[in-house]
């Protein structure tokens, strides 16, 4: 309690996570079809460590007033010709809120009026302009500081003050929570969130420096994690999750980033239309040309194997070149030494040669390298010995003590190449994050958790199962609770909880990871296709799990026979079994790793330690390292408490103006938006603790005013008896008064007003 009160530290953590992506083959059908990979959801989590006075202007009100489950607020658009062309600002406050045609209603009416951000209750809704609207200026920015979130209209600025204080007047550990598919404008929002408290909050100049690098931690991490994919320019293809400590004024003194599930595939592939990640392009566009000799890289990314696969070198929104530009600044602001930046272009540089590393059959049909100049720059951009590589790249040896190797074949030394190039570029990002946090360094750090390798589709859905089971916990349930907690009768909403399908992924001994894991370490001939039967035996009949098989002995043509089926909460999707078993456990050839670890280079040398080579143990599989880093992050993020910013992408051609209803119907089906609207309504469509309630209205009743002596509860009732509610309107319950009706409370704070 001394550091809370004398040090006075808050935190801020972020997180941006991969979850659903969702690709409609057709719309018509109304199916999800495939996954894509990697989105984002970022988590905000505001530490409270200091208390002051609860804030009650008793500001004067005139126009509407809009009612939220949280407070009151006023109605920027006010006149009712206004709500018509615009809608409501809370979906509270929809007549028929349980209408979904007039959810999407009341959202495409804002949208056309470029009013983009809309509540339910304190849920954030927010749909992409594809534009910059200019409304997140400075001026903006001050118009939300200190205001009530429910006295002006909707902005992830409001959200993010709103945030802030009640961390301060609450005492309680905050988070937001930004979800939605690829390309909705989750990372846009954080990115707001984060310039909003770089604005708003006071600064001194030390705090300045952190201040400056944890902004510019965003271009460096976004040139190495995010990359050009069909649905999204700039994709965040990695999950983050950012700490920031801020000092007893609010100034930023400190922060930590943690990665998770970079997509390492693409590093060595990527699908039509797509790109490799930004960084590459950058280097050959916007390095100096000098540089580029040293590196033995030319200014043509058509040369480069790994970046050539989408055919897509270029993207019109995008200026590599001076992005470069603003990545290599921002390295020196972060703190990065020339002798670091350098060890990392050759890293860079090393994954391209890499790619360009071709193999063919020697004399005696051995498998050998055909390109000896890429030989040549690899070992001396990755710092190791020329034949030791050669060797290494052909032979692969599989125990730590055994000599023995063997040689590999063409298709075998192709996977090792492209192993030692994911291994080596994802390890790099790693290695990466971990100097941005040392620059950030304000306390000690945490560990970062790193992932060896991963599924990435049903890695990054099962996450997001997990995350919608985040959300159903802290909102949807923790609502229902709390009448509960209060002692108030709930009429129970239903919903749909997706437990099941965590269960059904994450069940100890009988749930898919430990299958996979059991067939995995299993002797004899464990392989895709056996443990696909495992699945079979064990999963076979539960209602989220489906194969080929029918019960009835016949075929389901929808399912392939080395595919499953999961029904997650989004949607159904189809995963080949295959690579399942490699990818839990890993793929880099025991003796690729022991010539890497003699590397000079320092980053590489830090990247792949002695001991994983040595060790005779068999390390965690990437599936089980997934799943408990997982519970960890879920379990710090339960203590929480929530705000959420839900991101609805309007079109899938990335333009302004154009909303395709039923793009945004699924979304809005997705997130739970209609659910969470019943929730909020259904009951009691306001509520406040009997201390606040009190404050704001005790004006309004002689024997509240001044203050009111007795219990809360009794005081509370004294008024609401004087201002004439009638029985079935509120219900007063142990913390808090429950008023069903928005009209209630607008006649109170009109009374307030005369
Ligand atoms: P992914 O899951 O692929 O990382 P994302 O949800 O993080 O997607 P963003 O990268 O935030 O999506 O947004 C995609 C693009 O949409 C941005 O590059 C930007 O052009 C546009 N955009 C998003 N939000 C806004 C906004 N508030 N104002 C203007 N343009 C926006
Ligand atoms: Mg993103």
């Amino acid at each position: 309690a001394s550091l809370r009160s004398g040090r006075s530290v808050l935190c801020a953590l972020f997180l941006c996570f991969p979850c659903l992506s969702l690709v409609f083959a057709s719309f018509t059908f109304g199916f999800v079809h495939q996954l894509q990979t990697a989105e984002n959801i970022i988590f905000l989590v505001i530490e409270n460590i200091f208390h002051s006075g609860l804030d009650c202007k008793n500001k004067k009100m005139s126009g509407l007033v809009e009612v939220h489950s949280g407070g009151v607020h006023r109605v920027m658009e006010s006149t009712l010709t206004a709500r018509d062309r615009v809608g409501v600002q809370d979906f509270v406050l929809l007549e028929n809120y349980t209408s979904e045609a007039a959810f999407i209603e009341n959202l495409r009416r804002r949208f056309g009026e470029k009013l983009i951000y809309t509540y339910i209750g304190s849920v954030l809704v927010s749909v992409n302009p594809y534009k910059d609207l200019e409304i997140y200026s400075k001026a903006h920015m001050e118009r939300y500081r200190g205001v009530s979130f429910y006295e002006i209209s909707p902005h992830i600025y409001a959200v993010s003050d709103n945030t802030y204080r009640a961390m301060r007047t609450e005492r309680r550990d905050q988070c937001i929570l930004i979800s939605g598919e690829s390309g909705a404008g989750k990372t846009e929002a954080s990115k707001k969130i984060l310039q909003y408290y770089a604005t708003t909050c006071p600064v001194t100049d030390h705090m300045s420096t952190i201040r400056d690098r944890l902004l510019q931690s965003n271009p460096v991490l976004e040139a190495f994690g995010n990359a050009k994919t069909l649905r999204n320019d700039n994709s965040s293809r990695f999950g983050k999750y950012m700490d920031v400590q801020f000092d007893f004024r609010g100034a930023p003194i400190g922060g930590h980033i943690l990665n998770y599930l970079l997509e390492k595939s693409r590093v060595v592939h990527q699908n039509h239309g797509e790109r490799n990640f930004h960084i590459f392009y950058q280097l050959l566009e916007g390095g100096e040309q000098d540089q580029l000799s040293k590196l033995g890289l030319e200014r043509n990314a058509q040369k480069y194997h790994y970046l050539v696969k989408g055919c897509c070198p270029r993207v019109s929104s995008i200026n590599d070149k001076s992005d470069w530009k603003t990545v290599r600044k921002a390295l020196t602001v972060i703190g990065f030494h020339e002798e670091e930046v350098e060890d990392l272009l050759n890293i860079i540089a090393s994954v391209l040669h890499l790619g360009n590393t071709q193999f063919g059959e020697g004399e005696d049909g051995e498998t050998q390298i055909t390109t000896e100049p890429q030989l040549t720059y690899l070992s001396k951009l990755l710092g190791v010995d020329g034949p030791a590589l050669r060797e290494a790249l052909t032979h692969k040896k599989l125990t730590a003590k055994g000599e023995e190797v063997s040689p590999l074949s063409f298709e075998q030394a192709v996977a090792a190449r492209d192993a030692l190039a994911k291994a080596v570029y994802g390890r790099a990002f790693t290695w990466l994050v971990a100097k941005i946090n040392q620059s950030l360094a304000f306390k000690v750090s945490h560990t970062s958790i790193m992932i060896a390798s991963y599924f990435e589709q049903f890695c990054i859905n099962y996450c997001n199962e997990k995350l919608q089971q985040l959300f159903i916990k802290l909102t949807l349930k923790s609502e229902q609770e709390e009448y509960e907690a209060e002692g108030i009768t709930w009429e129970p909403v239903k919903y749909f909880d997706n437990k099941i399908i965590c269960d059904l992924v994450e069940e100890k001994h009988k749930g898919f990871i430990s299958i996979l894991d059991e067939e995995c370490l299993r002797p004899g001939e464990p392989s895709d296709i056996s443990f696909l039967e495992k699945l079979e035996d064990t999963l076979g009949g539960h209602a989220h799990f489906v194969t080929h098989k029918l019960a009835n002995g016949k075929t389901r043509k929808a399912v392939g026979r080395e595919e499953f089926r999961l029904i997650h909460y989004a949607g159904e999707v189809n995963y080949t079994v295959n690579g399942f078993l490699d990818k839990n456990t890993d793929l880099l050839y025991r003796n690729l790793k022991e010539v890497i670890c003699q590397s000079d280079n320092q980053i590489l040398s830090q990247c792949f330690n002695r001991e994983e080579v040595t060790t005779q143990k068999r390390p965690e599989t990437a599936a089980t390292q997934f799943k408990n880093s997982l519970a960890k992050l879920i379990e710090i993020l339960m203590s929480k408490e929530p705000s959420y910013v839900r991101c609805i992408k309007p079109n899938d051609a990335k333009q302004s103006g154009r909303f395709d209803e039923a793009l945004v119907r699924h979304q809005v089906k997705y997130l739970g938006l209609m659910e969470n609207l019943r929730v909020r309504r259904a009951g009691f469509a306001y509520r406040r603790r009997y201390e606040a309630f009190l404050q704001r209205y005790k004006s309004l009743c002689p024997g509240t005013w001044p203050n009111w002596q007795g219990r809360l509860a009794d005081g509370v009732a004294t008024l609401v008896q004087h201002l004439g509610y009638k029985p079935e309107e509120y219900k007063l319950g142990k913390t808090k008064i429950f008023i069903r009706f928005p009209k209630t409370l607008f006649t109170t704070e009109d009374a307030l007003e005369a």
